[in-house]
């Protein structure tokens, strides 16, 4: 610290004044702000699914109802066309045809999701681009893309149930969602098969989970569960009860999340389920005195997915002592921008929802054209990081293939900028290993791009890569 001691306090100058209700001027320390510039707290409110031709008749109490919100989801680019008809153009369709045939996840779009593109300009669409795959926009894997990246059928002593670190473990309850996202790194499970993926199965069945449950309760260790999937919204209410308490009830375990997409793409459900949200607040209650945390685990992308309904579920939520936090994957035209990234961050904050993580895209089959660099993270976190509270600014990770785990984004060992890999240690999982993350080859410099242009390279280039992060340790 300078010593204030002896040299004299210094005063921020004071730039203009600001009139206190009724009371006299107080200096500003800060510019005046214009509260219209506070665009975090404008939701989109009011009927603004009414745009899309076939919801132009559709009233709020339909729009609000989930079981209409699921029953109207669109899974096949001709109904698709059939809800936006002369919104889009037929080149936009047959792109997206071709992009459906192409691509490794199925697609499910509710009308919620639907009515928040911007259908003028569909190809820039940050939600267009997570959900709706456009064949002319689909970029070559990298080659050292594998299926499951992260490893997770590796580290799975029982199928579905991944147990990587030492105190928690992710359980896979079942393999569908509410919506299909492109940049989904259980592409290899999630959603039904396409003509890219024979998927591996994990459905909702009593065996496997009797069989995860076992293990669980086997390992004094796990504190910890997450139960994601697939997604915890196609979890019948019954099931979320199940499987809560059937955890609950184990000594070992202490907390417990479920994760789900669902606020991002069908907050409906949480205002007119009422079985799945009484269920959901049941599980939390009892966990709370048995002095166990159980919160809601959801995944927020861009901030035009919050609205003025989303306020309405998140309010429900809290009201109910549900916390909320938010893990965000980080896509190139999407959120990869300080703007997009500040607001979708002060929006969730003021909805309640702590953001938690952002991570660095994994290397996912069919969506090369959403993974951005290492270096994109590094940059965003610091553009966030003193925007709002400590506990509502996320951690930025790369979740390092091979099953190394999350790595906070700066803690390589070392990051070659012109080959785009970096090489992460991470102790608790394995201390002798190291991990790679490759940034697209397309961002790449030139030299770069050189470099990977020829097959011979590669192997040589991670040698290289593996080397200067051992070198940095002697
Ligand atoms: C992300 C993850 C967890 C939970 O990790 P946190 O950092 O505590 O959120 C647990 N197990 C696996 C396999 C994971 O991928
Ligand atoms: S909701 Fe989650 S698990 Fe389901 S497709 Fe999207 S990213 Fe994958």
């Amino acid at each position: 610290m300078e010593s204030s001691v002896t040299s004299p306090i210094k005063l921020p100058v004071v730039t203009t004044t600001t009139a206190a209700p009724g009371g006299e001027p107080v200096p500003a320390l800060k510019p005046p702000v214009d509260p219209a510039s506070l665009v975090h707290r404008q939701l989109l409110g009011g009927d603004f699914w009414r745009k899309i031709p076939a919801y132009r008749d559709i009233d709020e109490a339909t729009f609000l109802d989930h079981k209409w919100q699921a029953k109207h989801t669109i899974t096949r680019p001709d109904k698709l066309l059939e809800a936006v008809q002369e919104l889009v153009s037929p080149e936009f369709i047959a792109d997206v045809r071709d992009g459906f045939h192409r691509s490794p996840m199925s697609l499910r779009v509710s009308p919620y999701l639907l009515s928040l593109i911007d259908w003028s300009n569909p190809v820039a669409d940050p939600l267009r681009r997570q959900f709706i795959p456009m064949g002319s926009r689909l970029l070559p894997d990298h080659p050292k893309l594998d299926l499951d990246s992260l490893h997770e059928q590796a580290d799975a002593p029982v199928p579905g149930l991944t147990h990587r670190y030492p105190d928690k473990a992710l359980f896979l309850a079942l393999d569908t969602c509410p919506v299909y996202c492109r940049f989904c790194t259980r592409s290899y499970a999630v959603g039904i098969d396409t003509d890219q993926v024979e998927k591996v199965h994990l459905r909702p069945t009593q065996d496997r989970w009797e069989r995860a449950f076992a293990y669980v309760a086997s390992r004094p260790e796990l504190e910890d569960i997450v139960i994601s999937g697939g997604d915890a919204y196609n979890l019948r209410a019954e099931h979320i009860e199940a499987i809560g308490n059937r955890l609950l009830d184990m000594p070992n375990i202490r907390r417990m999340r479920f994760a789900t997409k669902g606020p991002a793409v069908m907050p409906q459900k949480i205002l007119t389920d009422d079985a799945w949200f009484s269920a959901l607040v049941g599980v939390v209650e009892r966990g709370r005195k048995l002095h166990k945390e159980v919160v809601l685990h959801t995944h927020f992308n861009h901030p035009s997915e919050l609205t003025e309904i989303t306020q309405r579920a998140m309010n429900r939520l809290f009201s109910a002592g549900v916390f909320v936090r938010n893990q965000s994957v980080l896509q190139r035209g999407v959120n990869d921008t300080p703007e997009a990234m500040r607001l979708l961050i002060k929006r969730m904050s003021y909805l309640n929802v702590h953001a938690y993580y952002v991570y660095v895209h994994d290397l996912v089959k069919g969506v090369e054209d959403l993974r951005t660099t290492v270096d994109t993270a590094i940059e965003l976190e610091k553009q966030v990081r003193g925007l709002t509270a400590g506990f509502n600014t996320p951690t930025f990770v790369v979740d390092a293939p091979g099953g190394g785990g999350k790595r906070d984004c700066h803690s390589f060992e070392h990051y070659n900028r012109e080959t785009g890999i970096s090489v992460y240690r991470s102790p608790n999982v394995n201390a002798d290993a190291h991990y790679l993350y490759f940034d697209p080859i397309h961002l790449l410099p030139e030299a770069g791009q050189k470099r990977w242009a020829d097959p011979a390279e590669h192997d040589v280039m991670v040698r290289e890569a593996i080397a200067a992060a051992r070198d940095r340790r002697r």
